[in-house]
């Protein structure tokens, strides 16, 4: 019986369009188990093609292959990496050891491929050196170091570690001198007592002294073979092969790749670190964002107040314009509404008497862009007291003691060159009004002259967004004010005396005076929440305005654009990241293609050579992602503390090692299944659209 059976196999190439090239034509020929069988013929005439038949490395055209009665063409993938493992060696002119490595490494590699542990394979490779008398001093030796002799005699061993049935040589001393091809040739010549050995080679002197059968091919044809039939031929059954195969030899592989390359590439660590930390300081953000706005935004002195008013809207006839007016509610409608909403004081908006662009001014220069508000008392808790930096809240409600905010303490500070505590400024506004008794009689005119002195008795730390200097006024001390000035003219009219404040009380709901609205404080400073309850249930036609809330809501609005823009940034970021480990896994698989095939030619399956460079990405992305984890709440604590000092935004990102360490580990966990995730796309991707490697691209010598 025969290991081996070609029938009628034709290789036939195609040169272009038009023409093929017949490589092999009709090749039939038997090789039976053992022996040594050469390949003759001038070069080009389908040597290696024929042997390549043997080998997998090529497949026919048509015919067939057989071995043991078995089409190895018909194998499938692991059949046929199996085939290479156990069945057959392969020997190449240039040897293709694994240079890095050292000889016993080399030798002990198919072993391990297919399925035994380090020791047994070393203790394998160990009797194979020793068998085949090789120096002890050469089994730690690097193959690189090795002569052209010691490498073939090398590979040679590789190749009957796995106890094959046959060992396929291409010019195996092609690249040898004299003596070292008779070296190898004696050990191959060894070898064929007990396996079959084909060889093909030029040097006929060799080839005489050593071939059982010589086959001389010319332009793809068999013309003479000196086939003797041996009748001693036994058939050799296959011995039970390791079936298990093991992957521990690709860690081994992958850790030397990560070696020869880590330098290179931390710069890929540090892009996978970068995205990485980017994502939790994005997720960070998003879940610290609106309490730590909120948190920032009732630093506002300010907070409770809001203004009540009355928005009515007349459409026009004929037009899709309407007119809208606000005026200040009824008595009877701030009634129900001070029952709907009790948690605020309501009283007469002052601020056409107390404007809030009213003139400042020290000595005789008018403080610009100083606005005046007013809060409800300095006694009560409607106030944030502990908004206080300098000085003191003023000690009743008195409308001559005020505070300011820090922006108007810096204004004054940096402008003026004084210091604004205890400081005396005065306050101007001026208007006038006609009461008219009846339509018969002219009208009643009286001037308002605001004209008097504030002293500043402290200062309040406001929420530095949108912040403006302003004045804090007392309401209670403003309306005293406004009730003990009276109305010359009209008090003159009516014979009692009228004062401002109740002037205001006798206005129509149109009226300038009347600001258009009630002014609203809420009672308790820390019922902040309820402003904005108020504010968003408040039905029309009446309308709750609060300055705080407004701007409150507009950096709100500006945070959360920020944070769809940083989101938006970090898709970039992110697919940036996947397409630097895809470039990087595309150029470790591509430079390593001859490695590759030196792999699959021993029997290692695509499978296991994709687990090398998907090994290599895992590693980068799990480094990558313990440096994240370790620098991300150092850098966040930095960021917020940077953010804080120029934004006034404390714990904007929110994460905290407890945070981050919490039960069930939840954010980085996520990030780390995606992390895996995307490597394994990232580095797969680049490889199945990468070229095929081609052993008889990659090693052999065309
Ligand atoms: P040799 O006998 O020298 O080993 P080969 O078997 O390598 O010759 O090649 C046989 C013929 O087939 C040569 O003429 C070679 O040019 C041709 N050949 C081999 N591979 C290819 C290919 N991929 N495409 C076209 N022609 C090829
Ligand atoms: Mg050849």
């Amino acid at each position: 019986m025969d290991l081996f059976v070609l029938s009628h196999v034709n290789k036939i190439y195609k040169i272009d369009k038009k023409r093929t090239f017949y490589a092999l034509r009709n090749v039939t020929f038997s090789l039976p188990y053992t022996g040594f069988v050469s390949i003759v013929g001038k070069s080009g005439c389908g040597k290696s093609t024929c042997l390549n038949m043997l080998s997998l490395i090529d497949a026919p055209s048509s015919g067939n292959v057989y071995f043991q009665n078995k089409d190895i063409n018909k194998f499938n993938d692991n059949k046929k990496s199996a085939y290479l493992l156990n069945e057959i060696g392969i020997i190449f002119q240039n040897f293709h050891l694994i240079e890095d490595e050292d000889v016993i490494y080399n030798i002990m590699l198919p072993y391990l491929i297919s399925g035994h542990n380090k020791k047994e394979a070393h203790h394998a490779a160990e009797e194979l050196l020793k068998k085949f008398q090789i120096k002890k001093d050469l089994y730690k030796q690097k193959c690189d170091s090795l002569s052209g002799g010691e490498k073939q005699r090398i590979a040679i061993l590789r190749s009957l570690i796995n106890n094959p049935l046959v060992l396929v040589c291409d010019e195996p001393t092609g690249a040898l001198d004299k003596t070292n091809s008779k070296i190898v040739m004696d050990l191959l010549k060894n070898i064929s007592k007990e396996k079959l050995v084909v060889m093909v080679s030029h040097n006929k002197k060799l080839v005489d002294e050593y071939s059982d059968r010589i086959i001389e091919m010319c332009d793809g044809k068999i013309i003479r073979d000196n086939y003797k039939i041996t009748t001693d031929i036994k058939y050799v059954k296959n011995e039970k092969k390791h079936a298990k195969r093991a992957s521990n030899w690709l860690n081994h592989i992958s850790f030397k790749n990560i070696k020869r390359r880590f330098k290179r590439n931390i710069f890929t660590i540090l892009s996978i670190v970068f995205g990485l930390v980017s994502t939790y300081i994005v997720i960070g953000f998003s879940l610290g964002k609106d309490k730590s706005v909120i948190n920032e935004s009732y630093k506002q002195f300010d907070y409770g107040s809001a203004t009540l008013s009355k928005e009515t809207s007349k459409p026009i006839s004929n037009s899709v314009i309407s007119i809208s007016q606000t005026f200040k509610p009824s008595l009877v409608e701030k009634e129900e509404l001070m029952e709907k909403f009790d948690q605020f004081f309501y009283v007469d908006n002052l601020d056409a008497f107390i404007s809030p662009v009213s003139t400042i001014l020290i000595g005789e220069n008018i403080i610009e862009n100083i606005t005046c508000y007013p809060i409800y008392s300095f006694e009560d808790q409607s106030i944030d007291k502990q908004l206080l930096i300098r000085g003191k809240f003023p000690f009743s409600n008195n409308f001559a003691h005020v505070v300011i905010n820090k922006s108007a303490y810096e204004l004054i500070l940096n402008q003026y060159k004084i210091n604004p505590l205890n400081l005396s400024v005065r306050i101007k506004n001026q208007f006038e009004t006609i009461y008219y008794p009846s339509d018969e009689l002219e009208g009643i005119k009286d001037t308002f002259i605001l004209d008097t002195n504030l002293t500043i008795d402290g200062v309040v730390d406001e929420f530095s967004f949108l912040d403006t200097p302003k004045i804090f006024y007392s309401y209670i001390g403003a309306a005293d004010y406004l009730n003990s000035i009276t109305l010359n003219n009209l008090s003159n009219f009516v014979h009692r005396d009228i004062s401002w404040l109740s002037r205001i009380e006798m206005i129509s709901a149109n009226d300038p005076l009347s600001s258009y609205s009630y002014r609203l404080f809420l009672k308790d400073s820390n019922n902040k929440d309820y402003l904005k309850k108020v504010i968003s249930t408040i039905n029309a036609p009446f309308v709750l305005t609060s300055g705080a809330f407004i701007r409150e809501s507009s950096l709100i609005e500006l945070v959360n654009a920020a944070d769809s823009t940083m989101k938006l940034f970090l898709v970039v970021i992110l697919l940036g990241t996947i397409f630097i480990i895809g470039i990087l896994s595309f150029f470790c698989y591509n430079e390593d293609k001859k490695r590759s095939a030196i792999l699959s030619a021993i029997g290692a399956r695509k499978g296991d050579i994709f687990s090398i460079y998907i090994n290599e990405s895992l590693f980068y992305v799990l480094i990558g992602y313990l440096i994240s984890l370790l620098i991300t709440i150092p850098i966040t604590n930095l960021a917020n503390s940077i953010i804080s000092k120029h934004y006034y935004f404390h714990s904007i990102i929110n994460l905290s090692w407890d945070k981050f360490l919490e039960v069930p580990f939840f954010i980085p966990i996520i990030v780390f299944i995606t992390c895996i995730f995307v490597a394994l796309i990232a580095t797969l991707f680049p490889m199945v659209f990468s070229k095929k490697i081609s052993i008889k691209d990659e090693l052999q010598n065309i």
